[in-house]
């Protein structure tokens, strides 16, 4: 029995992971400071003997013993990480600092949940790895992007200077059920408006592309990168190479839940990534991982869980 931190992990995709650790029998401590995540994504948990759940803000530093930290907590979409960039800022450099810390001193292996907004508005596509990245560093993005990539920085000069047992994930757009309804995404934000009957807010002329990977397998990838050796540090793309236009996914997410609402277009956010799509070379090759769960079937789920929310 292993003992895990997960930092945000009631949050959304923490919550998934959270759950996915304590199935596989490990000993869980869900730290997290609930600014977008919620009690009741791990309420279930909750009665485990194996799960703790800890309020505690990761820009403070911590002093638990434990095997294994992944690194999640942050607040991951533009209306929430906007809200209070400097805090964004600091929970992405201070929370990597102090988790960091804590890795080094228990020796324990640590996993950082970076992002394909280290890539920017790429000039590259397919993003592979390698490319550097075309972030705008005083833009309104940049609070997270331009976190979460001296997050990466951090890692990999703890990695040089003190062998910090690191691994870095490059997490493309995930979705799935547990995303807040108000949370200002494009998936949830379409699904919630299909099933309220409300218009369908595109921004932009709608053109601009994503590739959406379902929770699930994103935690697959996650732990599968934990559980490699230590040899592969990362950053390792995983997401679901599968390129839509948000055009196309509002039209789906409007068929899927059988509304009748219209889409409507709104102006484009400043510095809103033109296309993304990961290439996924590198997870297939030394993680053998590549996600299972096609768009449409991700979403059926996913419309089911917020149509079942909505009626409460
Ligand atoms: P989320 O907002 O649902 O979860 C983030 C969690 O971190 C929340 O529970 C929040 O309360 C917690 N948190 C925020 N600041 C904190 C702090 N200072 N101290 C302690 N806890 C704090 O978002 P998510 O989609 O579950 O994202 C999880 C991680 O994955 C984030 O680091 C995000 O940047 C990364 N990521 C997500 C996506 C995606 O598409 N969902 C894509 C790329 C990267
Ligand atoms: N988007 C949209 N309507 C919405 C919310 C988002 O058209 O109601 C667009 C947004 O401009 C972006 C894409 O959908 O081009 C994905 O946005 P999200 O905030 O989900 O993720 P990110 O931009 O961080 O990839």
């Amino acid at each position: 029995m292993k003992r895990i931190i997960v930092t945000g992990g009631a949050g959304f995709i923490g919550s998934h992971l959270c759950a996915r650790l304590l199935a596989d029998r490990n000993e869980i401590l869900c730290v997290d400071n609930f600014f977008t995540g919620r009690r009741q994504n791990v309420a279930p948990l909750l009665g485990n003997t194996g799960f703790e759940l800890m309020r505690h803000d990761v820009t403070f530093p911590l002093y638990v013993e434990t095997d294994e930290i992944y690194n999640l907590a942050c607040p991951a979409s533009p209306v929430h990480y906007q809200f209070d960039p400097v805090q964004t800022t600091k929970t992405s450099v201070h929370g990597a600092i102090n988790m960091l810390g804590l890795a080094k001193r228990t020796r324990a292996k640590i996993l950082q949940a970076s992002t394909s907004e280290v890539y920017g508005d790429p000039a590259v596509h397919p993003q592979v790895e390698s490319y550097w990245g075309n972030v705008n560093p005083i833009g309104p993005r940049a609070c997270y992007d331009e976190g979460k990539r001296c997050a990466e920085t951090l890692f990999f000069d703890y990695f040089r200077q003190h062998r910090t047992r690191i691994r870095v994930a490059r997490i493309f757009n995930t979705y799935g059920p547990r995303m807040l309804p108000n949370d200002g995404r494009v998936v949830s934000n379409f699904i919630v408006q299909a099933l309220q009957g409300h218009d369908i807010t595109v921004y932009g002329k709608g053109d601009q592309t994503r590739s959406f990977c379902y929770v699930d397998d994103l935690v697959e990838g996650l732990i599968r990168l934990m559980e490699a050796p230590d040899a592969v540090t990362g950053p390792v793309n995983l997401g679901n190479p599968v390129e839509s236009t948000i055009l196309e996914l509002a039209e789906k997410v409007i068929a899927l839940a059988k509304s009748k609402s219209k889409v409507v277009y709104k102006p484009l956010p400043q510095d809103d990534p033109t296309r993304r799509r990961p290439d996924i070379s590198q997870a297939r090759e030394t993680l053998k991982w590549e996600p299972k769960t096609p768009l449409d079937d991700g979403l059926a789920r996913t419309v089911h869980y917020f149509r079942t929310l909505l009626a409460a």
